[in-house]
């Protein structure tokens, strides 16, 4: 079961994300429920099924960085940012409520798409 009470950070500009049903998000059929970056020039969704993606209505859901963290318990789930830590690194988090297991990721010098 999903962690109701998660709250992901967005992986681009670290700001809060906000709950969010999008219709259509990464392709899906209906509303896909997800979170949505409250930085409005941002529009980075998240989702435990999809990932972060880049969400452009009416464009489709963009594609995931293959290389962000899954959980290697819960393989199916794309982990989500729940810290940015003090030292520059991203805490990702398994979205499973039971699951413990983190990743951290350095940002710095990582690739970044133009925004
Ligand atoms: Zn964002
Ligand atoms: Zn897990």
């Amino acid at each position: 079961m999903i962690d109701p009470s998660m709250k992901p950070l967005c992986d681009q500009r670290h700001g809060e994300m906000n709950r969010a049903h999008i219709h259509g998000f990464g392709g899906v059929e209906g509303l896909v429920e997800c979170f949505q970056c409250g930085d409005r020039l941002c529009g980075r969704v998240y989702s435990e099924g999809l990932g972060y993606r880049e969400w452009v209505q009416g464009r489709g859901g963009g594609t995931a960085r293959p290389s962000a963290p899954r959980c290697k318990a819960h393989p199916e789930h794309w982990m989500y940012v729940r810290e940015y830590l003090l030292d520059g690194k991203l805490l990702y988090a398994c979205p499973e409520n039971s699951c413990t297991h983190t990743v951290t990721e350095e940002v710095k010098g990582r690739s970044r798409g133009v925004s």
